[in-house]
């Protein structure tokens, strides 16, 4: 059969299209990029916060009329609204012919083809190494989820009540996924988890992910690699990680940490705890151990209780703080959420005021941030000719994460023509609000060799992402 996937939401949910993809084909199924020519269509929704559950559903409804003009037979709905969504699903969108959870993507082919699963335990679901997967990220550039679920007790996330507890994947499974994926020309791998600093904690190994940053490190090829991570838990980036990030030039000096906010009482009624002051001096010790790393963190307005001078504070703090990158989330009041019973709910207007406002701090700031940048030479790793106009090539710096950040346009090739995963250096020209441009001054990288996996691609979605925060990135 013709099998055709959307994937929504985050990158950890991008992998588990991928081994579902994976899987299919190791079945004899195949792929195809084109919903009219789909047999079978699989929507791997997003339900974190209300615009992820609306474009969910949304997606599922016009994939299923896929069923009516186009070959599709059968609508498969797996992921993150299933979990949370299961019986509504099944009794009100009767286009739907199957679903599945985020811990039964070993279920995909049977439910595909039609055929009562094995009732397999639902045991908390993570894929390994030997795990058939289909990337869909450029050749270049993969990700690597180093863990599920989260232990966290944030009052507004419901992710815990659908990804689980907190569990690691096999420390040795991770390096030999890493090898394999460096062995087929991958020079970026971006490690995803809910909160990867607590990666390790359930084998009780302390400060894990420095451990598996240091061999990842290690791991040799012949050609220059980038090793970055996402999704820091503030009070787990500890000093031997920092230091172990400064210490190896192919771990991306790159620091994602969601804040949520700065004001003490929010960050308590939020049941996470700091404060402007203990984020500042964390943000200098940051910076202080690892020179030029760029810190990308995300905030949420509008949370029940947040005062005028709760959201003044939280100004004051971005301004002193002076993030490369900032995203911004409007406090959504999911039912199953411990903060959906807490007073001071906030109006919708003021919560788009606050949004609008912060985000317009943070647009100077990263304009500011990036014309320091220009005269410097920095590695740069080439992505392909620009999506956005075919004068230019684009590329991204190891302080810009695939999806979520800007890019480096590249207007002179310089000494010798760009290839795609390829790592040059280029000298920033111009500094625009998110994105930069330069030329390429090295030459073209001896004994290159093209990388091996062909990605294959979830259909282009019609309508555009709300889910991706209003961040100063997203263009
Ligand atoms: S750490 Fe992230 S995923 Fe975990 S509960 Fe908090 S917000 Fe949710």
């Amino acid at each position: 059969m013709k099998i055709g996937f959307v994937s929504l939401g985050c990158p950890k949910n991008l992998v588990d299209t991928e081994v579902m993809m994976g899987q299919l084909v190791a079945d004899g199924h195949e792929l195809t990029p084109q919903p009219a020519d789909a047999d079978v269509i699989v929507v791997n929704t997003c339900s974190f916060i209300d615009p992820a559950k609306q474009e969910s559903v949304d997606t599922i409804l016009e994939m299923a009329e896929y069923k009516k003009t186009g070959k599709a037979q059968r609508l498969v709905v797996a992921g993150c609204l299933v979990e949370r969504y299961r019986a509504d699903i099944q009794n009100n969108l009767p286009e739907v012919d199957a679903v599945l959870g985020t811990n039964e993507l070993n279920k995909i082919t049977a439910l595909c083809e039609g055929l009562a699963p094995k009732e397999i335990a639902a045991e908390p679901y993570l894929y390994h190494d030997m795990t058939a997967r289909v990337f869909t990220t450029p050749k270049h550039s993969a990700y690597i989820k180093i863990a599920e679920g989260c232990d966290h007790p944030c009052s507004f996330c419901v992710i815990p009540q659908f990804r689980g507890q907190f569990r690691s994947r096999r420390f040795e499974s991770v390096i030999r996924e890493a090898t394999g994926m460096f062995a087929q020309g991958v020079r970026e791998i971006n490690l995803i988890g809910q909160d990867t600093t607590c990666y390790g904690e359930d084998f009780g190994m302390k400060d894990g992910l420095a451990a598996l940053l240091g061999r990842l490190a290690e791991i040799p090829t012949d050609f220059p690699k980038w090793v970055r991570f996402l999704y820091a838990y503030p009070n787990k980036v500890t000093q031997k990680l920092l230091d172990t990030i400064a210490a190896h030039p192919s771990l991306a000096k790159y620091i994602d940490m969601p804040l949520q906010h700065a004001s003490g009482p929010v960050l308590k009624r939020m049941k996470r705890g700091a404060n402007a002051d203990i984020f500042l001096k964390l943000i200098e010790r940051i910076r202080a151990t690892i020179p030029g790393v760029a810190i990308r963190t995300s905030m949420i307005v509008g949370f029940p209780g947040e005062t005028e001078a709760d959201f003044a504070e939280l100004s004051d703090f971005v301004q002193a703080a002076r993030f490369d990158r900032l995203g911004v989330f409007s406090y959504s009041d999911e039912e199953t959420s411990k903060s959906f019973a807490l007073d001071g709910k906030v109006d919708s207007k003021t919560i788009y005021n606050r949004k609008r406002s912060l985000m317009a701090l943070q647009r100077k700031i990263s304009r500011a941030r990036n014309r320091q940048l220009i005269g410097s030479e920095l590695p740069i790793l080439i992505e392909g000719p620009s999506q956005e106009t075919d004068l230019l090539w684009e590329g991204r710096l190891m302080s810009q994460a695939p999806e979520i950040d800007g890019v480096c346009y590249i207007n002179d090739f310089g000494p010798g023509a760009p290839r795609p995963g390829e790592i040059r250096t280029i000298r920033v020209t111009e500094a625009h609000d998110y994105d930069l441009v330069g030329e390429l001054v090295d030459l073209p990288e001896t004994g290159y060799v093209s990388p091996k996996q062909s990605p294959v691609s979830p259909f282009q979605i019609l309508n555009s992402n709300p889910t991706k925060p209003l961040s100063a990135a997203t263009r």
